[in-house]
């Protein structure tokens, strides 16, 4: 039987196999761990999707359940999507009635943390800002910071490969993973909860699991690296003229700060300004410049990392890489500062039909990139709406555009994915592929790798069963696409 058959099979079976499934899934998870019918549909649907339409969730409390889970499905044909914290934002955990949900919530454990190897040990399901604040009292952190920290979880963090605030200092998620569980989707179970941070005996597995957003297996557990948690901060938000200086300011800073930067986010007219209309957020800077950047360094010592950050900020003031700064004098103006950058609500508001991107590119190629961006959607939409910002600290931008209507989605997204073919850039830089980006993947990925990535598909997960359909169409011997 080829995999295509394979899938025309399930479909035919499902409704025969139904009942029967879902009373075996009942008996593992027992009655309050099975949702169907209204309790499904009262679920949070997940970023930029309706309703959920899925033939049942199941919520699993152990990696045996979880095993077990898969095993059923698996025999049955029977697709299943995961389900972490549902802040993704590529619709990548979007159901299809048939499909089956298998949300990790249930499994929210912190199994353990040990602050003399700085690691710990916890199940994919506790949420990310749960997590940060059981480390307090041990003097630690875990510096993964994104503004979906309220809900989304460790293992939707690992599956989508996170990245956020402070990647330009400690890494994306990949590089806080030691080591993970992971259920394969015929219920295998890979132990690879490696606790050191060196370890090279073979290939990497967990590597494999982390980004790959829930179509290769299941993560259950994960070992995860701690650092010491920072007791000084500095922050400040700067303007500029041009985004040269921007640039420039980025390795300035980072070269004499000693290691202390901790993020660099680019924030432009566009987006300040709407953040900043009366009525909304208190503007530090007036809104008169084209480009703002925020600027923050975490460190040991209060006094000494502020001296040093204001001699840096003023040596760069000199040299003539921004045009002017101010620095947060109490938490609440940090908190001030940031929540411009943060707050969507305004521009997703503003911005009607409101189209979100996350794209990367050398830092060297940006300014031409915005320009040529905006002239090619302004060419087609004169009143259309964009605004650029992101973790420019890591090459990363975020595009909002407010342009067209519905029917021009695929326009609109031309504008922005097109251009990145002429410098080597990624359609999608921290958020992954899911549904949205599936069929813009080409421009980041040769022929060649899509098949490898088809052939590792078909390896682990024969049948298919795991988030069918998402980031690629994979079909035996099609070359992925
Ligand atoms: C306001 C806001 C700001 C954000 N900012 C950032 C940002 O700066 N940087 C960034 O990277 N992201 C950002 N995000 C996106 C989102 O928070 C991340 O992608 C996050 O890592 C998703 O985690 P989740 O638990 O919500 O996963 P979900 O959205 O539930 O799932 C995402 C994918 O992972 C899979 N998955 C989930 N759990 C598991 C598991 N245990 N095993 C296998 N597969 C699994 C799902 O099937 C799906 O494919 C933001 C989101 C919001 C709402």
């Amino acid at each position: 039987m080829t995999i295509a058959d394979g899938h025309k099979a399930s479909q035919c079976l499902s409704e025969e196999v139904s009942s029967r499934l879902l009373a075996d899934l009942a008996e593992v998870v027992g009655q309050g761990g099975l949702l169907t019918g209204e309790d499904v549909k009262a679920r949070n649907p997940g970023v930029f999707m309706d309703e959920i339409s899925a033939r049942a969730i199941v919520r699993p409390r152990t990696t045996q359940e979880v095993s077990r889970i898969l095993k059923l499905c698996n025999d049955a044909g029977q697709p299943v999507v995961v389900h972490g914290g549902m802040s993704g934002w590529v619709r990548a955990t979007q159901t299809k009635p048939e499909d089956i949900a298998i949300s990790m919530e249930l499994m929210d454990a912190i199994e353990s943390i040990d602050p003399e190897n700085r690691t710990a040990v916890v199940e994919a399901g506790v949420i990310l800002e749960s997590f940060e604040e059981a480390l307090e009292s041990h003097g630690l952190t875990f510096p993964l910071d994104l503004g979906g920290r309220g809900s989304c979880q460790l293992g939707g963090n690992a599956s989508t490969n996170a990245g956020g605030m402070r990647v330009i200092r400690y890494g994306m998620m990949r590089e806080q993973v030691l080591g993970l569980e992971v259920v394969l989707a015929d219920g295998r179970v890979i132990s690879a909860m490696n606790n050191m941070i060196k370890n090279n005996t073979g290939y990497d597995l967990k590597q494999l699991f982390i980004g790959s957003e829930g179509s290769l297996g299941i993560i259950t557990k994960l070992v995860l690296r701690l650092r010491e948690r920072p007791v000084s901060s500095n922050t400040a938000l700067v303007c500029a003229d041009r985004f040269e200086q921007i640039a420039k300011l980025l390795r300035f800073m980072d070269g004499r700060l000693g290691g202390l930067l901790s993020a660099f986010e680019l924030v432009d007219n566009s987006f300040y300004s709407v953040n900043t209309l009366v009525g909304r957020h208190n503007p530090p800077l007036p809104a008169d410049k084209p480009f703002y950047a925020i600027i923050e360094t975490l460190g040991s010592d209060q006094e000494r990392d502020t001296d040093l950050f204001e001699s840096v900020l003023m040596a760069g003031s000199e040299e003539g890489l921004f045009s002017d700064a101010i620095l947060a004098r109490s938490e609440r103006e940090r908190e001030g500062i940031w929540a411009i950058r943060e707050d969507l609500e305004n521009v997703v508001r503003d911005f009607q039909p409101f189209y979100a991107f996350d794209v990367s590119l050398p830092v060297g190629d940006m300014e031409e990139y915005m320009q040529r961006v905006t002239a090619t959607l302004k060419k087609q939409w004169p009143d259309g709406k964009i605004a650029f910002l992101g973790h420019v600290g890591d090459g990363n931008l975020h595009v909002a555009i407010g342009a067209g209507g519905a029917e021009d989605r695929e326009a609109v997204e031309r504008c922005v994915y097109e251009p990145l073919r002429n410098y080597g850039g990624s359609v999608s830089a921290e958020h992954g592929i899911g549904l949205e980006k599936k069929p813009w993947l080409e421009i980041s990925r040769s022929a060649p790798e899509l098949g490898l990535m088809s052939e590792i598909k078909t390896l682990l997960d024969p049948n298919m069963i795991l988030n069918r359909g998402k980031i690629f169409d994979s079909a035996v011997g099609s070359g992925a696409r």
